[in-house]
């Protein structure tokens, strides 16, 4: 069985030699009278929540990793023995599992099962998983957007981005993306149908790009990244905007948080600003699924997946997440079947 293993915690930027990829055994079978299910992981997702989870912390919605174990995030899986009712072998699952070829999963309970096999597997990563639920609730429960309204998104072409993006397209907003190259840039306007995109990494006043893009002002930011950025978007409100904190991936490898100095616009401008974490959205799964398979089966919204192919691949996939290396969602094939 082979495995990805976090050596130590980590502290400041990871890198691929903080994991290690090592084989060991395990038995294939589900232990008699066990409610453990024993999956084969298909595909697993790279999330930039992981790297809370590989530095110590003790906050018990993103526990650490135990070194010298596997680490574990969400994935796709093929149930290949099940001691609990409602699995049987054969199921196809999303949900956490273990960074390796095989996993014994004590309580099955937090796994979704997947019903709809018309669409790629590798999207209950992505589109149909984690990160398409982050964008539904976020663009429509946060954002609370109004057709005609000024968007903006930055890591607009990752898993989560390019997703709101194209919400706010088919919702008749206009909507701008930033990202960190021109490759992202060019999917941005001509993929996912941005109404106009800019490399950040390329302009020394993130205010003054705002404001060429946004001239009268940004309703809604959908933020991901925090740090200058956000600081440069306080300034580009308009009066009773909305910010969507999803992330700030800006400050994750960051000892001291990077100041933002511009926060009383928040005051003058009567921002709200509401951060909010998808796992409270879960057990609206359904409803969520019903709204974007749809738009998935008719065409009018795409996804861009960055496909890393086995475990050897995967930590150097994950600290990608951190320069940018990623172009659309990132994730690591560990079998196709
Ligand atoms: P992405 O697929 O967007 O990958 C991360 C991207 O972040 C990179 O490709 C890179 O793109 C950008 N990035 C990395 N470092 C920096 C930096 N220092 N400054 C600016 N941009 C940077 O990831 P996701 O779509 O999965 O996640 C996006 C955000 O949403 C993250 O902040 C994540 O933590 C958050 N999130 C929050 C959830 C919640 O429940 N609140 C759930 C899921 C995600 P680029 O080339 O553009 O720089």
């Amino acid at each position: 069985n082979k495995q990805v293993i976090l050596k130590n915690y980590v502290e400041g930027f990871p890198k691929e030699t903080d994991m290690l990829v090592k084989a060991s055994s395990i038995s294939l079978k589900v232990e008699e009278g066990s409610n453990a299910i024993l999956v084969k992981n298909l595909y697993l997702s790279c999330d930039p929540y992981m790297r809370a989870r590989m530095s110590f912390n003790q906050d018990p919605d993103f526990s650490s990793f135990t070194p010298g174990s596997p680490i574990e995030g969400f994935g796709v899986a093929k149930v290949v023995d099940s001691g609990h009712p409602e699995f049987k072998k054969g199921d196809l699952v999303w949900g956490t599992t273990g960074w390796e070829e095989y996993s014994l999963i004590k309580n099955p309970q937090g796994l979704f099962k997947i019903h709809h096999t018309d669409v790629p597997l590798s999207y209950y990563t992505g589109i149909l998983g984690m990160p398409g639920m982050t964008a539904w609730a976020g663009f429509y429960e946060i954002c609370a957007p109004k057709k005609g309204e000024y968007i903006y998104v930055s890591a607009a072409s990752g898993a989560v981005g390019q997703l709101v993006g194209q919400f706010a397209k088919l919702m008749g907003c206009y909507v701008v993306g930033s990202a960190g190259s021109r490759e992202k840039v060019e999917l941005l306007k001509n993929k996912f149908g941005f109404d106009d995109a800019f490399n950040y990494k390329e302009e020394n006043d993130l205010d003054a790009a705002l404001k060429r893009c946004f001239p009268e002002g940004i309703d809604i930011y959908f933020e991901h990244v925090g740090g200058k950025m956000l600081d440069a978007v306080l300034l580009n409100m308009r009066l009773h905007g909305r910010i969507a904190a999803c992330g700030m991936i800006s400050q994750y490898n960051l000892s001291q948080p990077e100041g933002v100095h511009n926060l009383m616009n928040v005051v003058y401008k009567r921002i709200r600003m509401e951060g909010f974490v998808v796992f409270d959205y879960f057990p609206q799964y359904s409803r969520f699924l019903d709204a974007v398979l749809p738009y998935i089966r008719e065409g009018k919204v795409v996804y861009v997946e960055d496909v890393a192919d086995g475990l050897e691949n995967a930590p150097a996939a994950l600290v990608g997440l951190f320069s940018g290396r990623n172009v659309g969602k990132q994730l690591v094939v560990v079998s196709r079947e």
